[in-house]
């Protein structure tokens, strides 16, 4: 039976609407296909018949906690549910065990509070409120019961709250897993602390955050027998270079250039810092400060931090002078000498040159050098060549990046160095707090990466969501395996295989001097010109589309090739690995000739595909727990819920994707109970029977002529659209 059985004259449907997505209305009229319908907000509208989902009529005024529980597991239905609990401040909500977290852009009172950590210590998921500490709890009684590795993966667009989850889920880890009383800095201490640091360095102002992560992150925590964190291993992924050396208006610079600029009066003296208008990396936008933010008080609780994990009075000098060089090495500008070379262009230049050559701890001359020549080296003789003002300024900003991936790498490494490893441990519970699916209006290769994420994270949830119901229905003793798989593992093959996906081509036209980004894309064009994930886009002669599960997105292709070279200037390199300063010699290691000259190109693409592959690996030995964060209006406000924007995300999210795996099998489970007190009105005869639940059941069902259900253990098993189905039934009877 289809839905149309479900609509008739005076039901209540939910119709399509360009605004709302999803409004309410009453059945006026049936012609044939065409459904006249009374919406809510008063309007009279046609929809064809197929097109409108039942209302339950039934559904409880505020909602219920967990999608499952709906009657009708439906979009219009799921979007609501989480609209009426956003209303009422319940930003959590579950479907089954995944827990999906709406930001409620303001401090929700008591929400957080100790004591609720404590009431969540040890409850069963789903006998309170939902809410994230309850997944935390459950992963870690897991962890603790079965001895096996968890993960909790919280995904999400950027400014949903992925972030914040993540943060609360750690706090709540090492307050299960703390050490009653330790000397010194804890670990459980030390973990938490590691995120104000990874913030000061990682985290900018966008405008979709004002406190944006500009790189993912998986925080691996290692627990001991006792159950107590003794370790942990964070893995970082592509942090944003760019953004040291380019920022549009009304967007900011790494927090950490506006914290030292704040930084007290002898410090900023010795790092001869000003105001932050003053330094071109940041004033190419004219925001300086965070509403709510105190510069001043967050470089000293930033360095409180950076004490917590171990890094030590030099090391936090010699990081801040390397910041410090980074403002004014953009302060050095090139005008045209004779012929095609540079020469700074002002007395500023060369003080801010001489500047930044005393930070790094190198001779002014071979910084010159190093940002304005080229050596090229022929059979007979070393020729330096002198670039013109325009390719000294990328050198400058090529070195200026390079230098601030190296600072963040090495605060990564330090923290984990220094909090340790704990190799006795079986246990971890791993967090990962990644960059939801992208798709803007220009779309590069850093959204090509972190879409290439989403579809390897896609691919395992999928695969876990469909075992963890056919687990439920092998427990309820009920035979029934899925006859189709969807599979996004054809976007993978197009995107990674190897040889012949498109980081595979990207590599080898990075490796063939002549290639360009048009060569490029005539290859993907002629590659994949039948493969049903790619398009050529019909007015561009460069750019592709990829059809990913979460839709369609165009990239430019333009500067896929320069992204993908990793690629560090000799003469900035000889120049760096000289300095006098033990930390920014360490930066830049020597590499020997061999390396030099073998590796010709290290591929960005590549490098994060086996990092991707690592993590999947990772993952896969983990049981894992799912966190959807959603935003729900752009415009980061409390006590707005844009319908439109929040079902792209949970289409784009995989949580629809999840339940329409549901409903592929028995989206609706009800315990015999539960059904009798809903479906007596079929049969009142029998209810003074002297048999059990699962009897009268069986025999309500019978009564009803339904077909298809499943008869588990404890519960009964309806397919979709079943529950409305009855529903109507019994409406009419009442
Ligand atoms: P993401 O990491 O997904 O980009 P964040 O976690 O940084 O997003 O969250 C963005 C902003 O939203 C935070 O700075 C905070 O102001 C607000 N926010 C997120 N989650 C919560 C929460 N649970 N309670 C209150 N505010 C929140
Ligand atoms: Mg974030």
């Amino acid at each position: 039976m289809g839905i149309s059985e479900n609509i008739f004259v005076g039901s209540f449907i939910w119709v399509g609407d360009p605004e709302q997505v999803w409004i309410d209305g009453e059945v006026l009229k049936i012609n044939g296909e065409e459904v006249e319908v009374q919406t809510s907000s008063g309007n009279t509208v046609v929809a064809s018949l197929t097109k409108l989902h039942p209302k339950d009529a039934d559904a409880p005024a505020d909602g219920v906690d967990d999608m499952t529980k709906l009657a009708y597991l439906h979009e219009p239905a799921v979007l609501h549910n989480l609209a009426t609990r956003y209303k009422m401040n319940e930003i959590y909500t579950y479907t089954g065990n995944i827990l999906i977290a709406v930001n409620p852009f303001q401090s929700l009172l008591h929400l957080y509070d100790a004591d609720v950590m404590k009431k969540y210590k040890g409850a069963m998921l789903g006998d309170l409120r939902p809410h994230v500490f309850a997944i935390a709890d459950a992963a870690y009684r897991a962890m603790v019961n079965e001895e096996k590795s968890n993960a909790i993966l919280v995904s999400g667009e950027s400014g949903a709250g992925k972030t914040e989850t993540t943060k609360m889920i750690m706090r709540y880890l090492a307050y299960l897993g703390g050490h009653a009383s330790t000397e010194g800095s804890s670990v459980e201490q030390q973990v938490l602390e590691s995120n104000p640091v990874l913030e000061a360095f990682g985290n900018a102002k966008t405008v979709r955050n004002n406190n944006s992560s500009r790189f993912g992150k998986f925080v691996e925590i290692q627990f001991n027998k006792h159950g107590k964190i003794s370790g942990t291993a964070i893995r970082t992924y592509l942090l944003e270079k760019s953004r040291v050396c380019q920022i549009s208006d009304p967007e900011r610079n790494y927090h950490c250039f506006y914290l030292l600029c704040a930084a007290p009066p002898e410090e900023k003296q010795r790092y001869k810092l000003g105001d932050p208008k003053s330094f071109h990396y940041l004033n190419q936008s004219s925001c300086y400060e965070l509403d709510g933010v105190n510069a001043a008080q967050e470089y000293l609780s930033t360095k409180r931090a950076m004490d917590v994990v171990g890094i030590n009075i030099e090391e936090q000098d010699a990081i801040f002078r390397v910041v410090a060089a980074i403002l004014h090495l953009g302060n050095i500008k090139f005008e045209k000498s004779e012929e095609d070379s540079s020469v700074l262009a002002d007395e500023e230049s060369k003080f801010h040159l001489e500047m930044t050559a005393e930070l790094l701890k190198c001779v002014p001359s071979a910084l010159e050098d190093a940002l304005c020549k080229r050596m090229m080296i022929t059979p007979e003789e070393v020729i330096k060549r002198s670039l013109d003002p325009l390719a000294a300024t990328v050198s400058r900003d090529g070195l200026a990046k390079t230098l601030y991936s190296r600072l963040f790498d090495w605060l990564v490494q330090k923290i984990n160095v220094s909090i340790g490893q704990d190799p006795s441990s079986k246990c971890i519970i791993g967090v990962l707090d990644i960059y939801g699916f992208e798709s803007f209006q220009t779309n590069r290769f850093e959204q090509f990466c972190i879409n290439f994420t989403n579809e390897k994270l896609q691919q395992h949830f999928n695969q876990h969501v469909f075992k963890m119901e056919q687990e439920e229905y092998a427990r309820e003793g009920i035979g029934w395996s899925y006859l189709e798989f969807v599979d996004n593992q054809d976007v993978l093959d197009l995107i990674e295989k190897k040889p012949g996906g498109i980081i595979a081509l990207l590599d080898e036209a990075c490796m063939f001097p002549k290639s360009t980004h048009e060569t490029f894309s005539q290859k993907l064009y002629q590659t994949f010109k039948n493969n049903k994930r790619f398009i050529k886009p019909k007015l561009s002669q460069s750019d592709f589309t990829i059809v990913h599960y979460a839709g369609e997105v165009q990239y430019q292709s333009e500067q896929f090739l320069d992204k993908n070279k990793d690629y560090v200037v000799p003469e900035h390199q000889d120049m760096l690995s000289s300095s006098k300063c033990f930390f920014v010699a360490g930066l830049f290691p020597p590499i020997s000739e061999e390396t030099a000259k073998s590796a010709k190109f290290s591929s960005i693409g590549s490098r994060f595909k086996l990092q991707l592959q690592q993590l999947m690996d990772t993952l896969k030995s983990t049981e894992p727990y799912y966190i959807r964060c959603v935003k729900p209006n752009d415009e980061l406000k409390p006590a707005v819920f844009d319908n439109m924007s929040v079902i792209q995300q949970l289409r784009s999210g995989g949580v629809l994707e999840a339940v329409r795996i549901k409903c592929a099998g028995f989206p609706t489970h009800r315990t015999f109970h539960d059904l009798l007190t809903r479906l007596t009105i079929f049969a009142p005869e029998i209810v003074n029977e002297n048999s059990d639940e699962k009897d009268l059941c069986i025999k309500i069902l019978q009564k009803t002529g339904l077909t298809g259900y499943q008869i588990g253990e404890s519960q009964i098993f309806l397919r979709a659209g079943q529950m409305a189905e009855l529903d109507t039934r019994r409406a009419l009877l009442l």
